[in-house]
Formats: structure tokens, C-alpha cells, sequence
């Protein structure tokens, strides 16, 4: 497992709200073994997948203030990454 891509893929039947707040009935027990894990036991990639679905709720509501914006309305975006990554 190698990006952030493959472990929402491995946790999650679909990338919808439902699915990454753990709260699909399908996936919402899917979990990782991690082989290097000290007690190689399950890791829980709750907080990972929560700024996933902020990230996409965020995107969803950004596109619709763009859709609708009226002329004498600016949108100002600002936004602080926490950079997720996989090592
Ligand atoms: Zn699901």
C-alpha cells in the first residue's frame, strides 16, 4: 500500500460521506493489518479518512457558491493543507 488512494480503497466500498466517516454498514469495519505494526495489530485510519470526507464536502460546497455566485459576491478560498502521505 503505497498512497493515500489505495488505503480509501482498501477501507471503503465507495469515497461517500457514509463510507469515510465509518459509518457505511458494508465497510465501516474494514480495517488494515500492518505487517511492521510493534503489536501487528489493526491501525485505525479514522482521522485520515474524516479529512478525506472534509476535503470532499468542502470541494462539493466550493462548487456550488461558484454556481451560483452573483455578480457583486467575491469567493475567497483559503485552505491549509495537512499533507497526508504514505511511508
Ligand atoms: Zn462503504
Amino acid at each position: 500500500m503505497k498512497t493515500p488512494s489505495e488505503v480509501l480503497r482498501t477501507l471503503c466500498c465507495d469515497r461517500n460521506e457514509a463510507c469515510l466517516e465509518r459509518q457505511c454498514i458494508t465497510c465501516k469495519s474494514k480495517l488494515i493489518q500492518i505487517k511492521d505494526d510493534p503489536v501487528d495489530g489493526p491501525v485505525e485510519f479514522f482521522p485520515f479518512m474524516r479529512h478525506v470526507s472534509n476535503i470532499s464536502h468542502q470541494y462539493e460546497e466550493i462548487s456550488k457558491l461558484k454556481k451560483n455566485i452573483l455578480q457583486n459576491e467575491v469567493l475567497v478560498h483559503v485552505d491549509f493543507s495537512e499533507n497526508y502521505t504514505c511511508k
